[in-house]
């Protein structure tokens, strides 16, 4: 068979552009890219051979720079590629997500942003920042005499062949640029293993040329790294750059907020290096997409880099490290989907992160707030599925409320801590944003009374809202929904107001509600206003509107509740429509009026109108009235 030449796929060129017009301004990584894809494979390699018997191996990555050739060569014995994974693996880019990114990168001229780009393990292709021509010899592991040789100049296209190679593993030639062959000398190389690759388990060797004791040079391997495995360390030696490091290996961008390293003992054995992103990823909210879970080690021995089930959902952000002593090492990766060890080590980890986050809001408490705006959202959802640990999360979520200033969030324990002594329910209120709860007919009687109110504008939390029914003894109750708990004095200071009204007013209330119909399943006076003449709610176990309206947004059917409609018996409205009813019960005024009441409480609650025409119609007839 002779090479094919083929066309990069579209998405592969557009990330070859970006990397080369030096998206990285960094281009030390390229090594540091290459040696963690060697590791990877003998990872992968040395997995397998655990389940097959297969002969163990001197695992190891070696450097050579061949400055006759002006190429680096990066090559392992893990394992390999056939001629299908060369193509999948090095031509395309599968993940949809990753696609949509990069379209996304193109459009902002993503330049400035180069930290961004790693999010996405684009490792390989960073060769290509310091290449002129980049080669993949390599052979799968278990696949006999039957080699591939892949090589491009990162341009448009790349070419692909059979080839012979005596061993597993792969050789990846970097034909150095005339102004990178710096990259060739032995004291940059070495730094840059010392400094990204330090911690990888295999040993890193290169060919050094050294002096014996007579001061003849001799040429020698030497190993570049250390190999100890950050997390067996002793964390009392282990500095913040060192973890920084480690945690970019991991994650490929920024930096952690806070590194958690300890060891469990008693009735799970292991040692855990987990840390907390200072930033979210792009793919925070793309479940499908996003690579999330643990790196799992038995006894120092890889096992998987994805372990989902160390973690439940709602810490699907944490980065990390955890090896285990007490798991069996030929655990295949479908055992571990359901191993009562494993479910142990996930109960120890999440205990130890809640404890954390706890501390961290005590104690650095605007640490927990960048962590809190970056994460909130994911860490809320655990209130609603994990069940056991639902206080401590309600503990540490927090809200923005009626009082506290724009941005501004607080706990609820804070919350609690601020009641008036005769307030009975914690009170929150869900919508879109700030500015149309603030302006939201529902809190007047609430404001009146000095009480505070949460506010919750997180799509998600309607449906966590489901879940919090208590914390510390008080009910949670919504603003906009069923029969509002009033303390005693004032429930019945407003029960006798409103039962005068509704006596004076039977027969309006009687039409409001033949004539609305159609919109709303009640007309009644209401507790909870003092200054605007209407507002909607719900029934106490209706979904809100603002549920409705996340559905609606999400193309979901979801059956519309008719709602309540409140009026306001204080409000000079009330009595001016009464005497319009009492003088002409047929008025179509009177009609207009109604809808436009209807209207206005639609709106306030940030809704849209069935008919904006009209009601702007009814209004200028009443300006032209009231000018008139
Ligand atoms: P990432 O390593 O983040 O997945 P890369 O672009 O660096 O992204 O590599 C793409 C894929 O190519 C890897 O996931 C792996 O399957 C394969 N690959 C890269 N380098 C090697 C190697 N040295 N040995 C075997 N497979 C490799």
């Amino acid at each position: 068979m002779s090479a094919e030449t083929h066309k990069f796929k579209t998405e592969v060129q557009h990330l070859l552009d970006l990397m080369i017009h030096s998206l990285y301004s960094n281009k030390d990584i390229f090594l540091r890219e290459l040696i963690a894809n060697a590791a990877d494979a003998i990872d992968k390699a040395r997995f397998e051979s655990l389940q097959n018997d297969a002969v163990s191996r001197d695992w190891n990555i070696r450097i050579e720079a061949d400055k006759e050739k002006n190429a680096i060569r990066i090559i392992d014995n893990g394992i390999g590629m056939t001629m299908d994974e060369v193509v999948t693996n090095i031509g395309t880019i599968a993940k949809s997500g990753t696609k949509a990114f990069l379209k996304a990168l193109e459009e902002k001229k993503a330049a400035n942003t180069p930290e961004l780009i790693g999010q996405f393990g684009v490792g390989f292709y960073s060769s290509f920042m310091v290449a002129e021509k980049v080669e993949i010899l390599t052979r799968r592991a278990g696949v006999e005499d039957h080699a591939v040789v892949w090589a491009s100049d990162g341009k448009a296209d790349y070419t692909i062949d059979a080839a012979e190679k005596e061993d597993q593993g792969s050789i990846v030639t970097v034909y150095l640029k005339d102004d990178m062959k710096d990259y060739l000398e032995e004291w940059r190389i070495r730094q840059i293993v010392k400094k990204y690759s330090d911690f990888i388990e295999y040993p890193i060797k290169m060919q050094v040329v050294r002096k014996d004791k007579d001061d003849k040079e001799e040429v020698a391997d030497e190993i570049l790294n250390t190999q100890k495995a950050i997390w067996l360390r002793n964390p009392s030696d282990v500095k913040q750059e060192e973890y920084d490091n480690f945690y970019e290996h991991l994650s490929h961008f920024g930096k952690p907020l806070k590194s958690i390293h300890y060891s469990a003992e008693g009735t799970s054995e292991f040692k855990a290096l987990l840390f907390i992103p200072e930033k979210a990823p792009f793919d925070l909210f793309m479940p499908a997409e996003q690579r999330r879970g643990l790196h799992l080690y038995v006894r120092r021995v890889f096992i998987s880099d994805e372990c989902r089930k160390l973690l439940p959902d709602y810490f699907r952000f944490v980065k990390g490290v955890v090896d285990s002593s007490d798991l069996p090492l030929n655990v295949s990766r479908e055992i571990l989907q359901e191993n009562l060890k494993i479910d142990k080590i996930q109960k120890n980890l999440v205990k130890k992160l809640l404890s954390e986050l706890k501390k961290m809001q005590d104690n650095e408490p605007e640490a927990y707030l960048t962590f809190y705006k970056e994460f909130g959202k994911v860490l809320k959802e655990g209130i609603h599925s994990d069940f056991t640990n639902k206080d401590k999360l309600q503990e540490l979520a927090m809200f923005e409320t009626m009082k506290s200033e724009a941005g501004k969030l607080i706990t609820l324990k804070e919350y609690v801590a601020c009641m008036p002594s005769e307030q009975k329910d914690i009170y929150f209120i869900t919508g879109e944003n700030r500015t149309v709860l603030e302006n939201s007919p529902h809190l007047e009687l609430l404001r009146s009374k000095g009480y505070d109110v949460l506010f919750l504008v997180d799509p998600i939390d309607e449906w966590v809202m489901q879940s919090m029914t208590e914390f510390e003894g008080k009910k949670f109750a919504a603003v906009g929904k069923g029969d509002i708990e009033l303390d005693d004095e004032t429930r019945k200071k407003v029960e006798e107001k409103n039962q005068k009204a509704e006596k004076e007013h039977k027969s309006l209330l009687e039409f409001l509600q033949k004539q609305l119909e159609s919109h709303v399943k009640e007309v009644r006076f209401s507790k909870r206003l003092t200054e605007s003449a209407c507002c909607l709610v719900g029934d106490t176990y209706d979904p809100g509107a603002h549920m409705e309206r996340i559905f609606k947004a999400m193309n979901q059917d979801m059956p519309q509740s008719k709602r309540i409609l409140e009026l306001n018996a204080d409000h000079p409205l009330i009595s001016a429509m009464q005497n319009m009813y009492d003088k002409d019960s047929k008025s179509a005024q009177l009609v207009d009026y109604a809808e436009m009441i209807y209207d206005q409480a639609v709106m306030t609650e940030g809704g849209t109108i069935a008919d904006p025409l009209k009601f702007a119609r009814r209004v200028a007839d009443l300006m032209v009235q009231a000018i008139k």
